[in-house]
């Protein structure tokens, strides 16, 4: 059976990459039966950030993702966060010292530093010079029981090619002698990634590594670990990675940051904040770098389950696409039923200070579904709404290409019209309103236009009629009377 994870060091914030590399190893899971694991890599405790866990778990959900074992939720092969497992990675650091296959290192802060400085004089690659990985054990023993500061090396053979499989990529074959002497267990006793997630997912039974592909340089190492262990090998899975929209290189912190002046981020708490709905976001990071066929786009989580599969995948970088995601954003908003489209809006009109109810936002949502590209527009779309009043300007109601006699006429004889009138829809109000237009030898848009600037105080609005409809009579007409010309 298939069992996978995902892996998140809670560093910061949970961004698209991190997101799309959970979606896969929660499609893979959900579409085999498999058991999803999310693990939590929190060893780094230089990097560590006390929000993190929980933006992460917050995140995951948001976007509809779940797993079955977790932090959270406990499982038969916990603790799920590596700070738990401290004794568990240096039992197995000490069974590689014991068999040869790892070494304490001595070497100071300052011995490292004229090495890389000398190496890098002599434009050799940075690695470590194995000043240390001849030291009879027995007397490195002694130095460690008498307080010497030490870290754990893993001893990568110096001859021979090592040959690693990615599943999108293949074999790959690498001279051992580029294989560094990394570092396994840090000075302060906790072991790094290289060793920590060999063993969890060892221990934790995991079938097939989807992972990113920053890791693919470091394959090498992590597949001779796991053979000195006897272990059996995951298949490896490293994705693509993401390019800026340009598709020039890869985003930068700053790029990124700017993102959010033009409406967008990488970051999922930032997309939920900007009005994207989960539903786009997943359809859209599921797309990049994986595809069903060369045309379906619109797909569902239910969907996505279904149709994905490895075989899909795609290791080619992907630039990241937010055009796209405006389209699947709108797309999806359109899918909503009206009464789960409304409470989704609520926020958003309360963020800009209107007091909603749910009667009129259940109303309101067929007809602003159709005209909004993300959660946030709807406030400026249809926030009249929620307005006892609405103050348009002089500037608004005057049309293009008439005077302010004509626009004021426009709204005496719409309010005498309207008036006599059982009530205000398509299909009552509507038609007298165009004969109207015909009548005053007017261009519907001029007409239109004075009654929306003042029954709904904006230029731009959710269709007339509609809205007059959901406004009421009483209100429409009092509007029209006050809108000052
Ligand atoms: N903790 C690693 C990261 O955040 C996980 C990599 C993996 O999935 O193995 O990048």
């Amino acid at each position: 059976p298939v069992r996978v994870r995902f892996a998140p060091s809670p560093t910061g914030r949970l961004h698209l990459g991190g997101g799309r590399t959970a979606l896969y190893n929660y499609l893979l899971a959900k579409k085999t039966g498999g058991t999803f694991i999310l693990r939590i890599e929190d060893t780094d405790k230089k990097r560590y950030v006390d929000s993190a866990e929980k933006e992460i778990i917050d995140g995951l959900h948001w976007l509809g993702i779940d797993w079955d074992e977790g932090p959270d939720k406990g499982g038969p092969d916990g603790p799920y966060r590596q700070s738990e497992r401290k004794q568990i990675y240096l039992d197995v650091a000490e069974k590689l010292i014991e068999q040869g296959d790892a070494y304490y290192c001595f070497c100071s802060p300052e011995r490292l530093k004229e090495m890389k400085e000398l190496q890098q004089q002599r434009k050799e690659f940075p690695h470590y010079d194995g000043c240390c990985r001849n030291i009879p054990l027995e007397e490195a023993k002694r130095r460690v029981a008498a307080g010497e500061s030490y870290v754990i090396r893993f001893k990568s053979p110096q001859e021979g090619t090592t040959t690693v499989k990615d599943l999108l990529r293949g074999e790959m074959t690498i001279d051992n002698r580029q294989i560094d002497d990394y570092i396994i267990v840090k000075s302060d006793g906790w072991a790094l990634y290289h060793l920590a997630a060999m063993v969890d997912d060892h221990l934790m039974r995991i079938t097939h590594v989807i992972r990113g592909s920053e890791w693919l340089s470091t394959l090498p190492l992590h597949h001779l670990i796991i053979k000195a262990l006897g272990w059996n090998e995951p298949v490896w899975i490293h994705l693509s990675v993401f390019l800026k929209p340009s598709g020039k290189g890869k985003m930068s912190k700053r790029e990124s940051a700017d993102l959010l002046k033009d409406g967008y981020s990488i970051f999922l708490t930032d997309l939920k904040d900007l009005g994207y709905i989960p539903e786009a976001v997943t359809n859209w990071i599921s797309l990049m770098g994986w595809s069903f066929d060369d045309h379906t786009e619109i797909f569902q989580m239910e969907d996505l389950i279904r149709d994905f599969s490895l075989e899909h995948l795609n290791p080619s970088p992907a630039a990241i696409n937010f055009t796209k995601l405006d389209f699947f954003n709108g797309n999806h908003i359109r899918r909503l039923a009206p009464e789960d489209l409304a409470q989704r809006m609520k926020p958003f009109f309360e963020q800009q200070g209107y007091e909603t109810d749910d009667a009129t936002l259940l109303k309101i949502a067929p007809i602003v579904q159709e005209h909004i590209g993300g959660l946030d527009e709807a406030p400026n779309m249809a926030g009249f709404f929620f307005k006892d009043s609405v103050q348009p300007s002089v500037e608004d109601l005057i049309q293009k290409g008439l005077t302010t006699e004509q626009c004021a006429e426009i709204a005496s004889r719409s309010y005498t019209l309207l008036s006599g009138l059982p009530e205000i829809n398509t299909r009552i109000g509507e038609p007298e309103m165009r004969d109207l237009v015909v009548e005053m030898g007017l261009k519907p848009a001029q007409v239109f236009g004075v009654l929306r600037v003042a029954v709904t105080g904006q230029k731009v609005s959710t269709p007339l009629f509609e809205s007059m409809e959901i406004i009421g009579k009483e209100k429409v007409l009092e509007r029209i009377k006050s809108a000052e010309i």
